[in-house]
């Protein structure tokens, strides 16, 4: 099968851009077209060779360049192609797909081999080179979640490989967690995202679990959670959270979740933590972590609230806060959202600006990749915040277990902002 890009998308090929949009396709249609040499791995396309179904494997051409690479193909999401090599060797089968896969994982055994963390990114799609295929691990359970359709025929095919290597590091069990289309690369935080966990592998999962992050207990709801089951991402800034919170008398955590920032603070010493978040079942979750931290949920407070109505009433009633962090739903899912979502940042930061003492320090996060990080800062500005104490002290973003690709620019979506 071969698809013939427009000179654009084949620049962006070039540069290591992992994703083929419909409209990147020449001559339109963007369908797939030519018999073409049939590879092992391969499965017929549909309609005897006129239109490559999903999950086939297609090489890519443009003017001037016969083989540009290989990827696999998307009938229904707006990227077409998710491309995984430019070279012609060696062909696109379960056990390339496989190889990245293992050196994916045995770059994190040396990361994370001292046992205080045992929740962590094993692969990252794209920034892996692993187009579309997220697997995350909670201690003895991985979860797999597949972003597009163009991987679903391939994992019976890549289960036996997955469980033997997943296996050798200690995982017993393999829960699928199939998520619709997600081309901006945002990490939805509050969305419905989560279809239903499917066992594949191994014994039974547990609805929850306990895992480790940094050396702290956390508990992570495999049933019911959002994105396969924690915010992996924001672990190292859960622990500059922990160290910030030394000596800190009240902190208030904004969009909450399953309070790993709440518990973070508490335990770097605040004194009284309010988690605020509109989902009940979440800070049942967070109370059971304070707990196995040996700390009394009920020395601090849990608001199921949205965050800006609290942020009303909390100024109405003279509350301050020296330290705040706001993580909230990505509020910019597509490049149409953003002027929208711009707007939503700054009401909310100028909301939270005015329950922050002076002297205070504030973590603002954004999870929308098409917010970057300069139209964020125009989000915390002064005339935003209306006050002119505050420097931006750092901009961190997301964990080392969380790559990208240079021209992948879609998969560095985290910012994270401490202002002081
Ligand atoms: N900071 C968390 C992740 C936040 S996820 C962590 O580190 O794990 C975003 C959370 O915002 C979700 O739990 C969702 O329930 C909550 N949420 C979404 N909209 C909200 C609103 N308007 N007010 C309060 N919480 C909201």
């Amino acid at each position: 099968m071969r698809v013939h890009l427009t000179a654009t998308a084949a620049a962006a090929v070039r540069r290591g851009h992992p994703w083929v949009y419909r409209d990147g396709i020449a001559g339109g249609g963007g369908r797939a077209t030519g018999a073409g040499d049939r590879r092992r791995g391969e499965r017929a396309p549909r309609g005897g060779g006129g239109a490559a179904a999903t999950g086939d494997v297609v090489e890519l051409s443009a003017e001037g360049a016969p083989f540009l690479g290989r990827g696999l193909w998307d009938a229904d999401s707006p990227i077409a192609v998710r491309v995984f090599q430019r070279a012609q060797a060696p062909a696109l089968d379960e056990r390339a797909i496989a190889e990245r896969l293992e050196r994916a994982f045995a770059l994190r055994d040396g990361w994370f081999a001292g046992g205080d963390t045992t929740a962590y990114r094993l692969c990252n799609g794209e920034g892996d080179r692993v187009p579309s295929l997220v697997i995350d691990r909670y201690d003895r359970v991985a979860v797999v979640r597949l972003d597009g359709g163009m991987l679903a025929p391939w994992l019976d095919r890549l289960l036996p490989h997955l469980a033997r290597a997943l296996g050798a590091r200690g995982v017993r069990s393999i829960g699928l967690r199939a998520r619709g289309e997600a081309p901006s690369g945002d990490a939805p935080r509050g969305d419905a995202d989560g279809k239903k966990l499917a066992h594949v592998h191994g014994p039974p999962l547990p609805d929850r679990l306990f895992v480790r992050e940094t050396g702290v207990a956390m508990e992570v709801d495999l049933a019911r959670g959002q994105k396969t089951g924690a915010f992996l991402d924001q672990r190292d800034n859960r622990a500059r959270v922990r160290a910030l919170a030394a000596g800190r008398r009240r902190v208030l955590n904004l969009f909450s979740y399953a309070g790993g920032f709440s518990v973070a603070a508490a335990l770097g010493g605040a004194g009284r933590v309010t988690s605020v978040d509109s989902a009940p079942a979440a800070h049942a979750t967070a109370q059971r972590t304070f707990r196995e931290n040996g700390v009394d949920p009920a020395a601090h407070d849990f608001v199921t609230a949205d965050a800006f109505d609290f942020l009303e009433k909390a100024r109405a009633r003279g509350d301050r806060y020296d330290l705040i962090i706001s993580d909230p739903p990505s509020f910019a899912p597509s490049e149409r959202a953003k002027p929208r979502a711009l707007g939503a940042y700054r009401r909310l930061h100028a909301a939270v600006a005015r329950v922050l003492d002076r002297g205070g320090v504030l973590c603002a996060a954004s999870c929308s990749s098409h917010i970057t990080a300069e139209d964020f800062l125009a989000t915390l500005d002064d005339a935003t915040l209306e006050r002119d104490d505050l420097r931006v002290r750092a901009i961190h973003g997301q964990p080392e277990d969380h790559p990208t690709l240079p021209a992948w620019w879609e998969g560095r979506y985290l910012k994270f902002v401490v202002l002081e």
